[in-house]
């Protein structure tokens, strides 16, 4: 048994080579990268991580500095399940979500990295260990992108390997979404998986409209239509639109993900590992999502039209 001897944390500003903006997040100048080293009786130590877009990263530095340094003191290292759920617990009156689950998120991340650490094992193998290769897709933040400029970014992630690829919508018209859309299908090649993601920017019937018009380009879904408070207005989405629905990074809870999987308003739950609450919410979350979407992209890889073909490499480890 090793104890928690310290908690190092960090916050970092990276700036962004070029400005980016989505749909919804005005402009995005840097990342805040927030970090935590738990260092045990032994000396060893595992790093976790979170980030925002911009803001918010003082707040969460807070809560890994004042909250839960103090909470984990001198706990077992190797009782994650214990520790998430103290943490939890003990700010769960001013917690949940936000800056809170983002600070629990990157702990929590640190003390598995520690656990595979000390058991000399990669983390996929020490989690259950299906398979170390995952499909991946390439996306980046490209909703303002020109045209050109966006089929540049899809040959260079092409060239890299990628065999999926993700791009923004949620244009101030939905013409000029489908434009874009129908350039990058043409673009792609029948079947080759297309991502559309429109972080969270429409109203349920703006989206239901928007899925519609997006359906004759076959994307393998359609990512945040709408905020994700609004659950019932997923499942709309969802059967109205007739589009697969992705949705998860702006969910914080197990309860969030519970309610919207329950609501039967999302195809592909997607966990993020770095504010859902570190790798111990994201694996009660991921048998929703862990069969399903991949044995659909490898199928839909499978059927890649001729771009996909000479362009496509082995799964990215
Ligand atoms: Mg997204």
């Amino acid at each position: 048994m090793a104890k928690i001897a310290r908690i190092e944390s960090g916050l970092y500003r990276i700036p962004l080579p070029q400005v980016l903006t989505d749909s919804t997040h005005g402009e995005m100048h840097a990342f805040e990268l927030v970090t935590a080293r738990v260092r045990d009786g032994d000396g060893a130590d595992g790093v976790g991580y979170t980030f925002t877009v911009g803001r918010g990263g003082g707040a969460v530095l807070s809560v890994l500095r004042q909250e839960i340094a103090e909470i984990a003191a001198n706990a077992d290292a190797d009782r994650i399940e214990f520790l998430w759920n103290k943490v939890w617990w003990e700010t769960h009156y001013g917690g949940r979500g936000g800056p809170t689950v983002l600070a629990l998120s990157a702990f929590d991340m640190a003390l598995w990295d520690l656990k595979a650490k000390r058991a000399g094992l990669p983390l996929w193998r020490l989690i259950g260990g299906h398979d170390p290769r995952v499909p991946c897709y390439a996306g980046g933040i490209d909703l303002d992108l020109p045209l050109d400029a966006l089929l540049r970014q899809t040959d260079d992630n092409l060239g890299r390997g990628f065999r999926a690829i993700k791009m923004k919508v949620g244009r101030a018209r939905l013409a000029e979404d489908v434009e874009r859309v129908r350039a990058m299908r043409g673009h792609l090649g029948d079947g080759f998986p297309l991502m559309l993601d429109a972080n969270m920017r429409w109203t349920v019937a703006e989206a239901v409209r928007a899925a519609r018009a997006f359906a004759p380009y076959d994307p393998v879904w359609l990512e945040e239509p709408i905020p994700p408070d609004d659950v019932a207005g997923h499942a709309r989405v969802l059967a109205e639109g007739g589009l697969p629905i992705a949705a998860g990074e702006n969910l914080r809870t197990l309860w969030d993900f519970r309610h919207l999987i329950a609501s039967g308003g999302v195809s592909y739950p997607e966990p993020d590992v770095t504010n859902c609450g570190g790798v111990t919410a994201f694996m009660k979350v991921a048998p929703g999502r862990s069969v399903r979407p991949a044995g659909d992209l490898a199928r839909r890889a499978r059927r890649d039209g001729p771009l996909a073909r000479r362009r496509a490499e082995p799964l990215v480890s």
